[in-house]
């Protein structure tokens, strides 16, 4: 597809691909012109959908690859690619916090769910150098949300029979959602890191 990738097509709720667990890139896979095209697409796809974030189970590929794209935080989170995230902050959180969230898989949804408020997590990028995020409350939520894709979880499974809520209903109430809370902060780690990642068998 290379510079004519278009938006892919999504899978929605009850496709299998969903619910399966995504597979991590091997460090030759990160590399490779697949792997390009399939980040070009996602990228076209969450624009399109004017979405805040993306796995690729949701465009029908089962690999450890996401996508955020936060325009509302101060600062902004630029379109991020994350290959092989991990959440490496496993404290046991106290607080949380609850967002309303949708999924471009699960149209016409609205869900209140609870998340934690702050999280750290480490990614390579799509060159496989590795990054670490640290972020808090709307970008914190939209990281853990593509995270539990990856994972085959689904915002559904987090709430309670009464926070769930067709667009109809969820509209009528005029509910305020903050897209701009919180903060996040990016920074490069060193080369030796990526040995705490894990990867797909090489061939
Ligand atoms: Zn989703």
């Amino acid at each position: 597809m290379g510079l004519f990738a278009q938006a892919l097509p999504l899978k929605f709720l009850g496709n299998p691909v969903l619910r399966q667990v995504a597979k991590p890139l091997s460090k030759k896979e990160i590399k490779s012109s697949s792997t390009r095209d399939l980040i070009k697409g996602m990228e076209k796809t969450v624009a399109k959908y004017e979405g805040v974030g993306l796995a690729a189970p949701q465009v029908g590929i089962s690999k450890r690859v996401l996508l955020v794209v936060v325009p509302e935080t101060s600062p902004p989170i630029p379109c991020t690619v994350m290959i092989n995230p991990r959440l490496t902050d496993t404290a046991p959180s106290v607080d949380s916090i609850g967002t309303w969230e949708a999924c471009l898989s699960i149209p016409g949804m609205f869900g209140f769910v609870p998340r934690r408020p702050n999280i750290q997590v480490d990614y390579l990028d799509e060159k496989g150098k590795p990054f670490r995020i640290t972020a808090s409350g709307f970008p914190a939520v939209v990281i853990q949300h593509e995270i539990d894709h990856l994972d085959g979880k689904l915002f559904l499974d987090h709430i309670k029979r009464d926070d769930l809520m067709c667009e109809e209903e969820w509209m009528s109430r005029n509910y305020d959602i903050d897209q701009g809370f919180g903060n996040w902060t990016k920074t490069e780690l060193p080369e030796s890191e990526t040995s705490n990642f894990e990867y797909g068998p090489s061939n």
